[in-house]
């Protein structure tokens, strides 16, 4: 199977500067950013979607959003962000490889469309 447009950043294969990096996940600033942050949060172990997760991937889900809330943090979005996961085509997801956005530093508004 081919890497995926995030494995292929985080290999160097594609220009892309990791920002944040662990055993389970890495992070980018994403290239059309929505708002002043926009930070995709990455697990390195490849899964689709949401939907395609597994039992066993429980703790790699919950790592991703305790992750995101650190970068937030480390950020200083002062608590207020928001953190989406689009899942399937039609939710708005175009990388198809599992990602938390993590948006900051405007306000947002609700639905979001
Ligand atoms: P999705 O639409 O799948 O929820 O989010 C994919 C995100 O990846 C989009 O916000 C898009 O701007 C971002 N993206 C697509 N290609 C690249 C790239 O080459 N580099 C970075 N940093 N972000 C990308």
């Amino acid at each position: 199977m081919t890497d995926s447009l995030f494995t292929q950043i985080y290999k160097g294969q594609i220009p892309g500067k990791i920002i944040y990096e662990d055993e389970h996940c890495f992070a980018i600033n994403d290239i059309n950013p929505q708002a002043p942050v926009h930070i995709l949060i990455i697990p390195k172990k490849e899964v689709a979607k949401v939907s395609d997760a597994s039992f066993e991937e429980i703790p790699l889900l919950g790592h991703l959003i305790y992750i995101s809330k650190k970068l937030a943090d480390l950020n200083k979005l002062s608590n207020n962000y928001r953190l989406v996961i689009n899942n399937g085509a039609e939710a708005g997801q175009s990388v198809f490889h599992i990602h938390v956005h993590l948006l900051g530093g405007r306000s947002f508004n609700w639905p979001p469309g």
